[in-house]
């Protein structure tokens, strides 16, 4: 048996002035599909819990996994599998050419660069370098022609890459920052390894959304920190970063694309920053309660999804995402409330979500033939989701369902 940790201090700025301001309950890795049933039921469960810290305002998982329980998964995650992802980076990169004036020789490093999916979009007069810890989207890239380190960022690992490739224009990192809980060695080792005039570009989900919608099944132990532009601007500041200036995109639910560059550097400061920062203050973004509330809309949404399945005989899911392990866990669902559910990946596929032992099938009509209601579990796609249905079942109505962030019928 392997113990969780229960942090201690912030892992944004190291205060220990921590305040837990909810929890969802003990939950496995919900990022983990067992081949058996039996195994599913039986995970070691962990505390959810979240804290926020009182110096930084950081909100972040209050209890850590062994690392080797999180990232040694069957499930290599491959970026480009996603058309919409792909397109999204694509235009982000002609973006950033044109924004960052980006010029011949200059290197584009990427933290968490997966299959190449984004730096294959530059020019090959730039010099380009991934970052990836996971085999096998990472032996993919360098199968594409992209230097790739499979390897986690540190301090250590930039004062080696300075000492092999230079100092780097450009540092970017696509949903990453998150679900790194060295995020203090992460920011270190991207000050070491940037140019003076050079820019660090992250998008990260936006939590501040996320605490105001009630989006609760996004909060997963694999997702260590929950950003603020507030929260991120006040680490930054710790380790001689400074943002310039901050977009918002539409990407997983809501994310922010920040700008960052050394604090000694000449950028002007975007009236984007003032303005973000007001409205943060103004929802109470310093204040525990505006935290502590989706917990308290996570157990209205138990509730109402409680008397959805007495109202209904034959439940079924339809996908098996991290965000519906946590609703499934987190609402204590079983295989006699949710009788299976479905996913397109043929890794899922005849697994069984954890803790719950829900099983997994593939998605096709016939899995969902007798269904009187649906619930669907990555709320973010449920308009093509709606779609494949309004496809399979052309006369059916009033049974398509999305649960999060509240129960609500969508076809
Ligand atoms: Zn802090």
């Amino acid at each position: 048996m392997t113990l969780s940790i229960p942090i201690k201090n912030c892992i944004g700025c190291e205060s220990n002035l921590i305040s837990e301001v909810g929890t969802l309950g003990y939950l496995p890795n919900c990022n983990f599909f067992p081949k058996t049933k039996d195994e599913a039921i039986n995970l070691q469960r962990y505390n959810l819990n979240v804290v926020v810290c009182n110096n930084c305002k950081l909100a972040q998982v209050g209890t850590h996994l062994p690392v080797e329980s999180i990232f040694n998964n069957d499930y290599p995650y491959f970026s480009s599998a996603s058309s919409s992802w792909l397109s999204h980076s694509k235009d982000l990169a002609n973006y950033l050419s044109k924004k960052l004036s980006i010029e011949k020789n200059d290197l584009v490093v990427e933290l968490g660069s997966n299959d190449g999916y984004f730096l294959k979009n530059f020019s090959k007069q730039i010099k380009t370098l991934g970052i990836e810890p996971s085999k096998a989207p990472a032996k993919k890239a360098s199968e594409i022609g992209i230097e790739t380190i499979n390897d986690f960022f540190s301090e250590n690992l930039a004062t080696q890459i300075l000492s092999s490739h230079g100092k780097a224009k450009i540092i970017a990192s696509m949903n990453m920052l998150a679900h790194s809980p060295d995020l203090r060695g992460i920011l270190n080792g991207v000050k070491t390894l940037l140019k003076s005039d050079g820019v660090f570009i992250s998008e990260i989900q936006y939590s501040i959304e996320m605490f105001k919608s009630g989006k609760f099944d996004t909060i997963y132990h694999e997702h260590f920190s929950y950003f603020s532009l507030t929260s991120i601007l006040n680490i930054f500041e710790t380790v001689g970063l400074n943002i310039f200036d901050v977009e918002f995109v539409d990407t997983h639910g809501g994310s922010m694309r920040i700008f960052a560059s050394p604090n000694n550097s000449k950028n002007k400061i975007s009236e984007n920053i003032s303005r973000t920062l007001n409205y943060e203050k103004k929802i109470g973004v310093n204040n525990l309660d505006f935290y502590s509330n989706i917990f308290s809309k996570a157990n209205t949404i138990k509730e109402n999804f409680k008397s959805l399945i007495d109202k209904h005989k034959y439940i079924i899911g339809y996908g098996a995402p991290t965000k519906g392990s946590v609703f499934c866990n987190f609402c204590e669902l079983s295989p006699s409330d949710i009788l299976h559910t479905t996913d397109v990946s043929e890794l899922k596929q005849g697994n069984f979500m954890p803790g719950t032992g829900i099983p997994i099938l593939p998605p096709t009509a016939n899995a969902y033939m007798d269904s009187d209601a649906v619930v669907v579990f990555p709320w973010n796609i449920s308009e093509e989701i709606k779609k494949i249905f309004s496809k399979w079942f052309p006369n059916k109505k009033n049974f398509l369902y999305v649960a999060v962030p509240e129960l609500k019928k969508i076809l």
